[in-house]
């Protein structure tokens, strides 16, 4: 297994079985919202990590491509959750 294969294993936010257990918050929404920017925000660490191997080549292009995407959904995920907080006073 590659050091990669072992960072994709990472992302997989509802997959394990404490993700299936009641949320402490008592808001089950809440915890979808910070797994979901949790997630993203590891995303875009990784795609921000490939801008410094990718440097110099042609790949750099793309990689700058991914990472801006990544942050645009890291961003998203943000605001989804501040929204959250703010709409149903979790
Ligand atoms: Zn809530």
């Amino acid at each position: 297994m590659t050091k990669s294969d072992v960072s994709q294993l990472k992302f997989r936010p509802f997959q394990s079985r404490s993700d299936r257990a009641e949320s402490p918050t008592g808001c089950d929404e809440k915890v979808r919202f910070l797994r979901r920017y949790d997630a993203a925000v590891r995303e875009y660490s990784r795609a921000v990590s490939d801008l410094v191997t990718t440097v110099g080549s042609a790949d750099f292009g793309s990689a700058i491509h991914c990472a801006n995407l990544a942050r645009a959904i890291a961003q998203e995920a943000h605001e989804g959750l501040d929204r959250h907080l703010t709409e149903h006073g979790c």
